[in-house]
């Protein structure tokens, strides 16, 4: 049975959904089934893998029931990876979700008939601890929270975790933190170098070592549809996610 990650942090713009897609790129180039989820109604992993935002059926006819997870897996342009998307309604059900009694489970029960066919399924979370995030977390074995190494970055991790741990309690005694990863690094900076060590020494244990440089190349790559890893697979920001890959890999 595939190992589940989430990536997640309430917070926007931390590099959520280009971790989620690159690794799962990275991943499914090392010949690994990968699945990635894309929970997020802004549907930037559906794009940034070259899907249309309005694909159908995607998680919001998964979770409603109008379809089955299997009837919604959708071939990328990587071999090996797979992609459920997010389909244009799944705003919807972050009101819809909380009416029906242990709507926690849902997104865990939906994908229990698709965990077989993939080694490594990957969740790519919205910027919130709502109703969609918590399905994610109930569903995942892991979670990855990437932090981006600027002022701010510390502000929100601590209480988080909390979060993490309260879910763990109550609804998923599966759950563990994989790691903490410093996107958008910019070691020119002096400000990325002190938020690095300040992080480091807050979490030392949780800190993947792998950092993500800021780089153009990450960040066009979603106007092409594609990962990194193969718009530049020669890119500074290519080799972190490889390297990253590995790491999550061999962390379990
Ligand atoms: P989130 O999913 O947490 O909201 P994104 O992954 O969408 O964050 O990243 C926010 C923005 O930053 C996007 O425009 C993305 O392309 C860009 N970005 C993410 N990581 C990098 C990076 N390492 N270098 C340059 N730009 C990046
Ligand atoms: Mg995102």
């Amino acid at each position: 049975m595939g190992t589940v990650y989430a990536i997640a942090n309430q917070k926007g713009g931390v590099g959520k959904t280009t971790t989620a897609v690159n690794v799962a790129a990275c991943i499914a180039e090392a010949g690994r089934e990968t699945l990635l989820v894309d929970v997020d109604p802004q549907a930037n992993a559906t794009v940034g893998l070259g899907l249309p935002r309005s694909q159908v059926p995607g998680l919001y006819e998964v979770l409603t029931g109008a379809a089955t997870a299997d009837q919604a897996l959708t071939d990328t342009a990587i071999p090996g990876l797979q992609v459920l998307p997010a389909g244009p309604g799944l705003a919807g059900a972050n009101v819809e979700l909380p009416r029906a009694e242990g709507f926690e489970q849902r997104l865990r029960e939906c994908l229990e008939p698709v965990r077989d066919l993939f080694e490594y399924i990957l969740m790519d979370c919205p910027p919130s601890l709502g109703p969609l995030t918590v399905c994610a977390l109930v569903a995942a074995d892991r979670v990855i929270v990437p932090v981006q190494t600027e002022y701010f970055a510390l502000e929100g991790l601590a209480g988080l975790l909390e979060t993490l741990a309260l879910l763990q309690r109550e609804l998923n005694p599966r759950l563990t933190v994989a790691g903490m990863l410093l996107t958008m690094h910019d070691s020119r900076t002096r400000l990325a170098r002190d938020v690095e060590r300040e992080v480091r020494e807050h979490f030392p244990e949780l800190v993947f070592d792998t950092v993500i440089p800021r780089n153009v190349r990450v960040g066009e790559a979603p106007s092409y549809g594609l990962p990194v890893t193969h718009h530049d697979p020669h890119s500074a920001g290519a080799a972190a996610y490889f390297e990253l890959a590995k790491e999550v890999a061999a962390r379990g």
